[in-house]
C-alpha cells in the first residue's frame, strides 16, 4: 500500500458495517435494504462501500447510469436501480447489465420497451412517484395511475418496483412524512384495484429508517447513515447507533513563529496579538476542505484543537499551535476524525462553517486519495494521480 504523506481520507469499512447492522435492528424483520452509492458512495467510493454491505443488501442504488456500470464492471450483480432520471440513450447499455432505470413518462417507457423488445430481454425498472417531492415521478392521481397501467402493459419491461421519496422526514414534525406515506400507500392501492401488482414498495430513506421504520415496506433505501452521519440533528440517534466512516489526515508541513501584529492568510483577515506559533497544512478548498472554515473550527494536532487562522487557501491552510508542545514538519493532524478525547465529525465542520454535511463529504476532491480499512489494517485505496487524457 502507497504511504501518502500530504493527506488522505481513511474509510473505516467496518464502521459502515456497523452502521448496516444498527440499522436493519430498527427495521422489521422483512424489510430489506438498498445501499445508496450514488455521488461516489457520498465520497467514500462507492465500490468498496458495495462490497462491504453486500451481505446486508437486497440490491444498491444509484444516481446515474455511469455510476451503475461502475458497479457493474466491478462485479456487482445484485439489482443496482439507477434514482435519478436517465437519457434514453443509456437504456440500451442499462438493458444489456439488468440494470433498473426509474420509469415515470409514456415516454421514458416506450424508449426502454423499445429497446428489451430489440434486444429479446426483459427489462425491470422502478416506477417513480410524486408525493411531495415535486422532482420525479407520476403524479399519484386517476392520471398518474391510468398511465402506469398504460406503461406496464408495453412488451418487454417489467415494473419490479414502485417507489416515493420523503422530502421532510429528518424534521422532527412528521405530519408531511405521514401525508407524503398514505398519498404512496393510496396510489399502490389505486393500481392494485386496476389489476396492477408491483413485487417491491419503497420510500424510506435514512431518516425515515430511523424515525419511521414502519415505512420500510418491503425495501428501505439508506444513504448518509451507511456511512455514519445522521440525516439531521432532529431525528432520534439512539434509535440507531452509527459510527463515522470517513476520517481526514495529513501532516504539518512548516511551523513558524511571528510576532503580535502580523497578519496570517490572503485578506489578513486574522491578526495575531501576541506572540504565536503557527503550522502549515498542505489541506484546503482544492481537496474539498470547505473555505467557509476560515477563521472558523479546528483540527486536531497531538489530540488538541488547533485553531484555524485566517482564510483556508486552495491547497494549504494555517493553525495555531501555540499551545500544543512538540509540533514541526511530519506531525499528523486530523482534520475529520478523533484524537484522544477530542473529535470532529463532519457534523462539525457543517456546523462551524454553514455547510451541510452530505456535501461535504461528497466534496472531498479526488486530489484526496482513500484508504480502506477492515480490522484498523489497509486492505486497498484509490487515488487518480495517475488517471490521463488519452487525447492529450
Ligand atoms: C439520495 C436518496 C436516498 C438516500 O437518502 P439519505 O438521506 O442519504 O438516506 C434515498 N432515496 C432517494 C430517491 C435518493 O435520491
Amino acid at each position: 500500500m502507497k504511504e501518502y504523506t500530504r493527506v488522505f481520507a481513511e474509510i473505516d469499512l467496518d464502521a459502515v458495517v456497523f452502521n448496516i447492522e444498527s440499522m436493519k435492528k430498527n427495521l422489521a424483520p422483512g424489510t430489506g435494504l438498498v445501499g445508496v452509492v450514488k455521488a461516489d458512495g457520498y465520497g467514500h467510493g462507492s465500490v468498496p462501500v458495495a462490497r462491504a454491505i453486500a451481505p446486508y443488501v437486497e440490491a444498491y442504488a444509484v444516481a446515474t447510469a455511469e455510476e451503475a456500470l461502475l458497479l457493474h464492471r466491478h462485479g456487482v450483480r445484485k439489482p443496482v436501480l439507477v434514482l435519478g432520471p436517465v437519457h434514453k440513450s443509456h437504456y440500451k447499455s442499462l438493458a444489456e447489465h439488468g440494470i433498473r432505470p426509474v420509469i415515470f413518462t409514456l415516454e421514458q417507457a416506450k424508449e426502454l420497451s423499445k429497446e428489451a423488445v430489440r434486444q429479446k430481454r426483459t427489462a425491470d425498472f422502478h416506477l417513480a412517484v410524486d408525493t411531495g417531492m415535486s422532482r420525479i415521478g407520476l403524479d399519484a392521481d386517476e392520471t398518474g395511475a391510468g398511465l402506469a397501467v398504460e406503461i406496464c402493459s408495453l412488451p418487454g419491461i417489467r415494473a419490479e418496483g414502485i417507489f416515493t421519496h420523503f422530502a421532510r422526514a429528518d424534521e422532527e414534525d412528521k405530519n408531511w412524512s405521514d401525508a407524503q406515506l398514505a398519498c404512496f400507500l393510496h396510489f399502490v392501492k389505486m393500481l392494485e384495484e386496476r389489476g396492477l401488482q408491483i413485487p417491491v414498495k419503497h420510500c424510506a430513506n435514512s431518516a425515515a429508517i430511523i424515525d419511521m421504520p414502519k415505512t420500510g415496506l418491503d425495501w428501505a433505501r439508506a444513504g448518509i447513515s451507511l456511512y455514519g452521519m445522521y440525516p439531521s440533528g432532529e431525528v432520534a440517534k439512539e434509535a440507531v447507533p452509527l459510527q463515522p466512516v470517513m476520517r481526514l489526515k495529513s501532516f504539518v508541513t512548516y511551523v513558524k513563529e511571528i510576532a503580535p501584529g502580523r497578519p496570517v492568510s490572503y485578506g489578513g483577515t486574522f491578526v495575531a496579538e501576541e506572540p504565536m506559533r503557527v503550522a502549515t497544512v498542505p489541506v484546503g478548498y482544492g481537496d474539498g476542505y470547505p473555505r467557509n472554515l476560515s477563521g472558523r473550527g479546528f483540527v486536531l494536532i497531538r489530540g488538541q484543537k488547533a485553531p484555524i487562522l485566517g482564510r483556508v487557501c486552495m491547497d494549504q491552510l494555517m493553525v495555531d499551535v501555540t499551545r500544543i508542545a512538540d509540533v514541526g514538519a511530519d506531525t499528523k493532524v486530523t482534520l475529520i476524525g478523533r484524537e484522544g478525547d477530542n473529535e470532529i465529525r463532519v457534523e462539525d465542520l457543517a456546523e462551524w462553517g454553514g455547510g451541510f454535511h452530505y456535501e461535504i463529504v461528497c466534496d472531498i476532491g479526488k486530489r484526496v486519495p482513500r484508504v480502506y480499512l477492515r480490522g484498523n489494517e489497509a486492505v486497498g485505496s484509490k487515488d487518480y494521480f495517475e488517471d490521463v487524457y488519452p487525447e492529450f
